[in-house]
């Protein structure tokens, strides 16, 4: 087994973070009618059907399916308070230095679903957003008053998927940084969805404006399409890569990695559950390619674990490192990696 105390996990969604248990008893305590089966709430086994993928089941779309049960959850501040705080305690009794991410522009949308609200105009929305960030701003408080000899952080999601593919209204999202003053509260943004749709150049004003309140940028690339992705996001000159298997495929892309010292996060399991038929491109999942690199100089490329969505595939951040163990990667490498990135995040935060 690894220490559990080298392991740090430096990619993983809020939404896919909370245990069925803790669901369960939101849907108890705050009468969530989502939840309901019969006239009663649903069983912490009948959440688990809902929020845990079936072994052995693979794909997008049953892993998605998993995130958009959990955030029927999300039915009032009380409740996100309650859930932000769950998320995290989980994580915490995994490892104790950590970084979440969450994506408030799904979770602002499925909650006004959730709740009935309208949230047309200007004013509206910053009213909603502004409610859903405090509350997950306390959850994360509560639980770092729980667990004080943590270290952990939240980053700021700006996502697109398939089903919800809009960067419209970050704008609003962005005012708002401004005006509140939420900086000190995220360690960094994370893009995801650069790959659904491929458009990037709606997106990079946005990303631009954002970075002046938090400059460290992760992005989603090298997941579902090839090197190309992550050659795109290297225009956005990011800090990270999230997930970046493709880059195994090109030695130059490598190069420029290892060179520029952009951090993977790597999320080996994850890729098997969700994008199975990218990897069948592969020999077996290419992380002990990338930890392996070395260009002429000598240099490697920086190599991060994270669990990615660990409720959805029922891991924790031990197995993970496990999982990249079995794959041939270089373990000790990953853990001087992670501890670089992990203080050059936090360290930012307090500066
Ligand atoms: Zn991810």
């Amino acid at each position: 087994m690894v220490e559990a105390t080298e392991l740090f996990d430096l990619h993983r969604h809020l939404e896919a973070s909370i245990p069925p248990l803790d669901i369960a008893r939101a849907a108890q305590r705050f009468d969530i009618q989502a939840l309901k089966k019969d006239g009663r709430t649903l069983n912490v086994s009948e959440i688990s059907d809902l929020v845990v993928m079936q072994l052995g089941e693979k794909g997008w779309d049953p892993f998605y399916d998993t995130v958009v049960q959990a955030r029927k959850a999300f039915v009032s501040t009380d409740a996100i308070r309650y859930l932000t705080m769950a998320a995290f305690l989980q994580a915490g009794t995994e490892t104790k230095y950590f970084e979440m991410r969450v994506s408030p522009l799904s979770l602002i949308k499925d909650y006004l679903t959730n709740t009935g609200r309208k949230a047309e105009t200007e004013t509206e929305y910053k009213l909603v957003a502004t409610e859903i960030l405090n509350a997950m701003v306390e959850g994360m408080n509560m639980a770092r008053q729980i667990l004080p000899e943590h270290e952990f952080g939240l980053r700021f999601g700006i996502s697109r998927t398939p089903r919800d593919n809009s960067f419209q209204k970050l704008d609003w999202l962005i005012d708002l940084f401004e005006q509140l003053n939420y900086k000190d509260n995220f360690t960094g943004l994370d893009v995801l969805g650069l790959e659904v749709e491929g458009d990037l150049k709606a997106v990079v004003p946005y990303i631009k404006r954002f970075r002046a309140y938090l400059p460290d940028l992760a992005i989603h690339a090298g997941e579902s399409i090839g090197p190309k992705g992550i050659y795109d996001a290297l225009e956005l000159n990011p800090n990270a890569i999230g997930h970046g298997i493709a880059a195994a495929k090109d030695p130059m892309l490598m190069h420029e990695l290892a060179s520029r010292g952009i951090y993977i996060e790597n999320c080996p399991t994850s890729n098997a559950r969700v994008i199975p038929h990218i990897l069948a491109e592969y020999e077996q999942h290419p992380l002990r390619t990338l930890t392996d690199y070395r260009d002429s100089d000598g240099k490697r490329i920086k190599i991060v674990l994270g669990t990615d969505d660990p409720v959805s595939f029922g891991l924790t951040i031990a197995q993970e490192h496990e999982a990249a163990r079995a794959l041939g990667a270089d373990i000790g490498y990953i853990k001087e990696c992670a501890r670089e990135r992990f203080h050059h995040i936090m360290d930012k935060r307090a500066a």
